[in-house]
C-alpha cells in the first residue's frame, strides 16, 4: 500500500502529493502542522487524534507511528528480505556501512545512520526500500524495548550485538536496562538466524541461541589479533575461521572500529560474500566519527559527532598509541541521567594520560570532571583557538570530542579556519 507516495514527518519538507504523517514528539506535536501540511500540498495527512482539516484529506488511525511501522512492515512482508539487524553502543554506522558497501547497492538496502529509531527506520523503508535482496539495518536504542520493536519491523536473520556501553544511560534508566534492551536483538531474531555477537562475557552468559559467533579483540571466532600505526594508515591483522588476513587501512583507525571489522568480516562469510580488501581499506570514516587528519604538521582527531565513556577510551587510547605530545579539547557526555556526575568523573581519569586538556564547558555536565592534565577551561570558543595556536607545536595531536549537542564542530572549525 502508498508505495506510490513519500512519506513526510516535517511540514517544512512537504512535496507536492505527499503523505504527511502527525507525530507528537517530545518538542512539538506534528498535528498542529497538518493544515501546513496540505496548504503546501500533501495528498493526505495521517493522523491519531481530531484536527481541523478538511475530512477527506484524513486518515485517522489509533497511532500514527505504529501506524508508520505497520506500513514499512508490509513492504519487508512482500519481498522477504534477508535481514542484517545491528545494534550497539558504539559502531553501528560503521559497521552497517561497511556490510552495505561490500554487498553492494543494487543487492542491498541500508538505512542513513539518523534513521534508526522507530520513526527514521520506518520512514526511509517506506521512501526508499524497493526489494533489494538484502536488508542492512542499524537499530538505536534509548529505552528498553525500542530494539524488539524495530525487530518487529524487520525480523533479522543475522543480528549483530557491537557492545553494550553506557550511551543514553540516563535515558534507558540503568546500565541493566541498557544490557536486557540491546540483548533483544538476539532474542528476536528469525528462529533459524545467527547472531554475531562481541566476545564479552557480561553479554555471552546471557545468551542461549545455538547458532552463535563471536568476535573480539583477542578473543572470539572472528579476532583482531594486532594493530598499529603508520602515520596515517593503520595496519591490522585478523584471524577469522579460515584464516589469517591483514589489512592496510589508509586512515587512522581506533581500536573499537578495528574491532567492528571482525563482526564485518563474520557477517560477510555468514552470507557467503567474500570481503573486498579494496574497499575496506580504503573506507573513509564518516565526518565526526574519529576522522583523523593532518592539518599543518598537526594530527586532528575529529569526534565531534557523538560521545560515550567507551568511545572516550578508545579515542585516548589512540591519541597515545600515535606516540606524540597528545591533547584533548572536551565537552560534555550528555543524557548520562543521575550518573552524570560519575560518568565525568571516569572521563577525567581516562584524559589523565594526555599531556592536556582543554575543557568547552558550553554545557553543564562536564563541570563534574577533574582531571590534573586540565589547562584551560572556557566556553568562550575564540579563547579555545587562540590557546591552541599558542600551545600547539608540528607533530602534536589533539582529539576533540564531545556530545553532538555541544556542537564541538565549531571549535574545531574555528582552530582550522585561516592562518595560524
Ligand atoms: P554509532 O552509529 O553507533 O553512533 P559510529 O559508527 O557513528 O557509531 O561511531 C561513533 C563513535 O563510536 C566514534 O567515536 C567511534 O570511534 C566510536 N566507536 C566505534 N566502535 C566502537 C567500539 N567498538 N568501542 C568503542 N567506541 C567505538
Amino acid at each position: 500500500m502508498y508505495d506510490e507516495f513519500c512519506f513526510v514527518i516535517d511540514s517544512r519538507k512537504v512535496i507536492p502529493g505527499c503523505i504527511f504523517v502527525a507525530i507528537k514528539g517530545e518538542k512539538t506535536d506534528g498535528h498542529l502542522y497538518v493544515k501546513d501540511a496540505l496548504s503546501k500540498g500533501a495528498k493526505y495527512a495521517v493522523v491519531e487524534k481530531p484536527v481541523d482539516a478538511p475530512k477527506e484529506c484524513l486518515i485517522r488511525v489509533d497511532s500514527t507511528v505504529d501506524f508508520l511501522i505497520n506500513t514499512a512492515w508490509e513492504r519487508i512482508q512482500r519481498y522477504e528480505p534477508f535481514v542484517i539487524g545491528i545494534t550497539g553502543s558504539n559502531g553501528k554506522t560503521t559497521t552497517k556501512e561497511l556490510i552495505y558497501q561490500s554487498i553492494g547497492k543494487e543487492l542491498c538496502f541500508s538505512n542513513p545512520g539518523n534513521f534508526n529509531t522507530e520513526i527514521g527506520l520506518p520512514l526511509s523503508i517506506i521512501n526508499h526500500y524497493r526489494g533489494e535482496r538484502y536488508l542492512a539495518l542499524e537499530m538505536a536504542m534509548n529505552k528498553f524495548g525500542d530494539i524488539a520493536r524495530l525487530c518487529q519491523i524487520a525480523q533479522p536473520d543475522i543480528s549483530v550485538l557491537l557492545n553494550v556501553g553506557t550511551a543514553h544511560r540516563g535515558v534507558a534508566g540503568s546500565d541493566q536496562a541498557i544490557l536486557d534492551g540491546k540483548l533483544q536483538i538476539v532474542e528476536m531474531m528469525k528462529p533459524n538466524g545467527t547472531a554475531v555477537v562481541i566476545n564479552d562475557e557480561r553479554i555471552l552468559q546471557r545468551i542461549s541461541t545455538k547458532s552463535l559467533v563471536t568476535f573480539g579483540y583477542q578473543k572470539g571466532d572472528y579476532q583482531l589479533m594486532n594493530y598499529f600505526y603508520d602515520d596515517l594508515c593503520t595496519i591490522a591483522a585478523y584471524k577469522t575461521i579460515n584464516e589469517i588476513v591483514q589489512f592496510q587501512f589508509r586512515s587512522i583507525w581506533n581500536v573499537g572500529q578495528l574491532t567492528n571489522i571482525a563482526a564485518v568480516l563474520a557477517v560477510l562469510d555468514l552470507i557467503k560474500i567474500k570481503p573486498s580488501k579494496d574497499l575496506i581499506e580504503n573506507f573513509s570514516p564518516i565526518q565526526g566519527r574519529f576522522k583523523v587528519f593532518r592539518h599543518r604538521d598537526v594530527f586532528i582527531i575529529d569526534d565531534c559527532y557523538n560521545a560515550s565513556l567507551e568511545s572516550f577510551k578508545v579515542a585516548v587510547e589512540t591519541l597515545r598509541k600515535l606516540g606524540k605530545r597528545s591533547f584533548a579539547v572536551v565537552g560534555s557526555i550528555k543524557e548520562q541521567g543521575i550518573y552524570s556526575d560519575q560518568t565525568h568523573q571516569e572521563l577525567g581519569k581516562i584524559l589523565e594520560c594526555t599531556d592536556g586538556v582543554i575543557v568547552y564547558n558550553s554545557e553543564p555536565e562536564i563541570d563534574a570532571m577533574v582531571c590534573s592534565k586540565e589547562i584551560l577551561r572556557t566556553n568562550d570558543i575564540e579563547k579555545i583557538v587562540s590557546f591552541l595556536r599558542k600551545t600547539i607545536k608540528p607533530q602534536d595531536a589533539i582529539l576533540f570530542k564531545a556530545s553532538r549537542a555541544v556542537q564541538m564542530e565549531n571549535v574545531l572549525a574555528k582552530y582550522l579556519e585561516g592562518d595560524q
